[in-house]
């Protein structure tokens, strides 16, 4: 049976077979590139732009195609499967920072940044995490005072997706008083900004292609205008209002990542003979693709229900961060299933296993550990 995706429609077909050809032959083949140099170039975020493949779900006036997240999931599915390279990267710009702009951004705030993000001239990212504190977000200690008519931000960050190039930084800061309620979200812009740096690219085990930063504030600036909402104190009740949609995004790069696993390994077995015959009619063999195949399959339908509700507007927290841990504990299973059964030739660089073995494991990590996923569940029960 072939089953489909309840959110996919003829349109959207229509889209993801020029996306994904246009992929395939104008992006895949700098991916090399992009992880020797750890970063991707920004033509690749103005092509992306002109394909209408970011900022999907962004209304038309602020330049995006007014689509529903149905378009961002094929998008990042896409990416994905074709230049996982990419994917990192563009989540947190199209899929995450631009839609803080959007749900708390003021109508100025929207016409100045999100048009020019939809066309990739701009990058976006979201700094929260602290060197002294990442699932603790309560524990943030950079700062924004306001002096005269300006936030003064100090601090540091560290582990930022885009921090060597981003134009704009959601920066999440102190405004008031310890714990939650003291917390606000500013966007920085990184121009000319004296008192804004960016640290080290750091040197990661995988997503080689993604730059991740970190970041010092000391007396950098952003205009009072730049606070995402309408008051200061909002930042963390924003956060927690966001955070579904990042999770669920990492869903569906770990559903898409474990379809290609075992699309990848059933070729590869099918073709590799040892004692006289395809590894793939080894029963174990066979057995450990059937068992993946089936994970894939109701992780894919799991994750259609979390894409359904966030269209409809009710995806809640826990369903969100059932989907979250699940599918990448499963990702990570599969990554290193199948590179088992590519023996030695998965240990190299040369075969895409390889790297989404090692890709696959800070699933398990960002946007929340899977950690703090089980315990808020566990509030639920
Ligand atoms: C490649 C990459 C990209 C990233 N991108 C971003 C980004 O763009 N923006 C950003 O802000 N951050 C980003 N991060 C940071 C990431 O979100 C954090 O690393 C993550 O939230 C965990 O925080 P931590 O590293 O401080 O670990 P810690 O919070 O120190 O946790 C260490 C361990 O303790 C466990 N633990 C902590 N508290 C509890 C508890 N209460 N109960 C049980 N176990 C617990 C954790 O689950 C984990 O296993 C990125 C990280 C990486 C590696």
């Amino acid at each position: 049976m072939q089953y489909r995706s309840s959110w996919m429609t003829e349109e959207l077909d229509a889209f993801r077979d020029q996306f994904r050809k246009f992929l395939a032959r104008d992006l895949a083949p700098h991916a090399e590139q992009w992880r020797k140099q750890k970063v991707v170039d920004r033509s690749a975020w103005r092509a992306l732009g002109e394909m209408g493949a970011l900022l999907p779900s962004v209304p038309e006036a602020y330049g995006g195609l007014g689509a529903s997240f149905a378009t961002d999931a094929a998008v990042f599915e896409d990416l994905e499967s074709v230049v996982p390279e990419l994917n990192n990267g563009v989540t947190v710009s199209s899929g995450i920072v631009a839609h803080y702009i959007l749900n708390y951004g003021s109508e100025e705030q929207k016409l100045r940044w999100l048009p020019g993000m939809a066309r990739g001239d701009l990058i976006g990212a979201i700094a929260m995490t602290e060197p002294g504190t990442g699932s603790d977000l309560q524990g943030v200690r950079t700062t924004a005072r306001k002096q005269g008519n300006t936030y003064v931000i100090n601090g540091q960050k560290t582990f930022i997706t885009n921090g060597q190039t981003a134009d704009l930084i959601i920066v999440v800061a102190r405004t008031g008083g310890p714990g939650a309620k003291g917390l606000s979200l500013i966007v920085l812009e990184t121009k000319e900004n004296d008192g804004f740096r960016r640290g080290r690219n750091l040197d990661k085990i995988g997503l080689a292609a993604a730059d991740t930063s970190e970041l010092f504030f000391e007396d950098a600036v952003a205009p009072p205008e730049n606070l995402l909402g309408a008051e200061e104190g909002q930042g963390f009740v924003q956060l927690m209002q966001q955070l579904p949609q990042e999770r669920l995004i990492i869903a569906i790069g770990a559903v898409a990542a474990m379809e290609r696993a075992v699309k990848l390994t059933v070729d590869y077995t099918r073709e590799r003979q040892a004692f006289g015959k395809p590894i793939l009619e080894f029963q174990n063999t066979a057995f450990i693709l059937a068992e993946r195949k089936t994970e894939a399959m109701i992780a894919r339908v799991f994750v259609d229900f979390c894409i359904e509700r966030l269209i409809a507007g009710d995806l809640d927290a826990v369903t969100a961060s059932m989907a979250k841990w699940w599918t990448t504990q499963k990702q990570v299973e599969t990554v290193d299933d199948c590179l088992q059964l590519h023996g030695g030739y998965g240990y190299m660089q040369e075969y895409p296993i390889g790297r989404m073995f090692v890709d696959a494991r800070i699933q398990k990590i960002y946007g929340g550990t899977n950690e703090i996923m089980k315990m808020l569940i566990a509030r639920s029960l």
